[in-house]
């Protein structure tokens, strides 16, 4: 449903006020959703303040879940959103971080690219900026939603703010628009929604030259007029665009939440835009279905960031929407592998549920209680699925229990280990940058005709994201096949282990890459679907 209207680029600029963690990426996300469902070509770039060169090196405790594209960029995870609500694939010049612009200006001086000139904030930090985004548009997009990490006011946003001022006079104020989402608090004693908040924020944008042309208003509760009249007098903003953004049930109602709020509606009259009318394909349904499923299973997730579930956030959603096409809501347990599981046994924490998950992580913490959920999973039939450490942890049980490898392990926690199954690649070894050095993004994987996951992905040369550093370890392949496990994907040449099943055991199924970033609500992943599937048969 392309549209053919020929159109100069539209630029939507997406800034927070008054709080972080405000919604800013689901409203981008959630708008790039509304505009798409116009027949327009949408793209969606996330501009971070931070110095890091990406999200790669960042503790998910920090920052929640690294995302990874396609192209092996290690992201912020707003692009998992942008590509779960656009249904687009993004790549590495979709985020761009203070960090990532320094080295470039950095790398530009000392090839002398300035020569002779001061290099400064403004104009050369603002210009590599202004080029990203502009780059985006050049491939060819009609619309270019960019979210500005971070609230408004902070140090480090300044040059980003700035830039996307400029930008209103390189391409024409016609074709831009600032959109600006704020909170709108109420006070639990009266019940009274406060606009103070919002009115500060918007001051503070307005001393840095730039207007709102929208406000989305986050809150608790309708915005009655007389609220809605008050910022628009006192934040000099059509009343028609002051937009409710009230709290949902599930991340999937947002986008029609908007719709109805107006929000389209505001965005194509500004910005003048020609285009289809709305058509919602599947999403709705999704959204409805999520709501409307009458079964459900529970998932334990055995992790050790369970605390902050924006830690394993493209997992939750990928289970969702399994859950989603199953009729099924999905009950997700956190469990502690270091602080539950090991500090008692598996049987307390994992006994009770439908199927057991284990995601990807690194470092040592809470290894013996992963293996030990997984143990606990093969040995009583409970449907199991691993995510790259989860599919290295099962790897290591299957050795430890039914090999008699004592003390098999990862060379990644045990460098000594009689039996490393789990090992580092030659071409790693001499490997000292931390960041973007792991085998990442999108690889190919054949899967073997006989396998249970050759009947779920229907074909036999499949392609999922990757972000680890250690693989299995070719040598042990042999004894393990034997004893039971099967190695029912590899990379095409034959040389990397990507996913292993037990076929003697309900569904056990572990995976070196990570399914979770390739998920889509009305295009679930088929290992979700699969483990969903069978989490369900299983609570029969
Ligand atoms: N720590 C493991 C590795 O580097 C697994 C990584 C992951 O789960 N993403 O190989």
């Amino acid at each position: 449903i392309k549209n053919n209207f020929k159109m100069q680029t539209k630029y939507i600029f997406v800034t927070g006020g008054v709080v972080s963690s405000i919604g800013k990426g689901i409203v981008a996300a959630s708008l790039g959703r509304l505009l798409k469902n116009r027949g327009l070509s949408v793209s969606i770039i996330k501009l971070d303040p931070y110095i890091n060169i990406d999200a790669g090196t960042m503790s998910p405790f920090q920052h929640g879940e690294v995302f990874v594209t396609e192209d092996g960029a290690e992201t912020d995870l707003d692009l998992g959103h942008y590509e779960r609500f656009i249904d687009t694939a993004l790549s590495r010049k979709n985020n761009v971080t203070a960090g990532r612009v320094y080295q470039n200006v950095i790398n530009k001086e000392r090839k002398g690219d300035y020569l002779s000139g001061t290099v400064q904030v403004i104009p050369h930090i603002t210009d590599e900026i202004k080029e990203s985004i502009k780059a985006i548009a050049q491939e060819g997009f009609q619309i270019v939603i960019t979210e500005i990490g971070g609230t408004v006011g902070d140090i480090e946003g300044l040059p980003f703010i700035e830039a996307i001022r400029q930008i209103k006079k390189d391409v024409g104020r016609e074709n831009v628009l600032y959109l600006h989402v704020t909170l709108v608090p109420s006070i639990s004693t009266n019940g009274e929604q406060k606009t103070k908040p919002t009115q500060h924020s918007v001051k503070e944008l307005r001393s840095y030259g730039i207007q709102p042309d929208i406000l989305v208003c986050r809150t608790d509760k309708a915005l009655p007029p007389s609220v809605k009249e008050k910022l628009s007098l006192f934040c000099d903003v059509d009343i028609a665009a002051v937009i409710e953004g009230r709290d949902v049930e599930s991340i999937y109602d947002v986008p029609l939440a908007l719709e109805t709020a107006g929000l389209a509606k505001q965005i194509i009259e500004r910005l003048n835009i020609k285009c289809n009318e709305a058509k919602w394909n599947g999403w709705l349904e999704v959204a409805n279905n999520l709501k409307k499923a009458e079964k459900t299973v529970s998932i334990a997730i055995v992790g050790k960031y369970v605390a902050l579930s924006d830690a394993y956030i493209s997992v939750c959603e990928s289970l969702k929407h399994a859950g989603a096409k199953l009729g099924c809501k999905i009950n997700i347990k956190w469990v502690h592998a270091d602080e539950q599981i090991e500090k008692s046994d598996a049987k307390s924490f994992v006994g009770d549920v439908d199927g057991i998950l284990v995601p990807g992580g690194f470092g040592d913490r809470g290894i013996e209680g992963k293996i030990e959920a997984i143990r606990y999973a093969r040995e009583n039939n409970i449907p199991f699925l691993g995510l790259c450490l989860g599919m290295q942890c099962a790897i290591i049980e299957y050795a430890r229990d039914v090999c008699d490898m004592n003390g098999a392990n990862s060379t990644e926690f045990d460098a000594k280990t009689p039996y490393p199954v789990i090992d580092l690649m030659e071409h790693q070894k001499d490997v000292v940058n931390r960041g973007g050095t792991m085998r990442l993004g999108k690889w190919d994987c054949k899967v073997a005709t006989d396998s249970q996951l050759f009947k779920l992905y229907g074909k036999e040369l499949i392609s999922e994201r990757h972000r680890h550093r250690y693989e299995v370890n070719n040598k042990y392949i042999d004894i393990l096949s034997k004893k039971g496990l099967k190695f029912s994907g590899m990379s095409p040449d034959g040389k990397l282990v990507e996913i292993i099943e037990l076929p003697e055991h309900k569904w056990f199924v572990a995976s070196q890459f990570h399914p979770e970033f390739k998920s889509r609500p009305d295009n679930p992943h088929p290992l979700f679907v699969g483990f969903i599937q069978a989490a369900m048969k299983n609570k029969q």
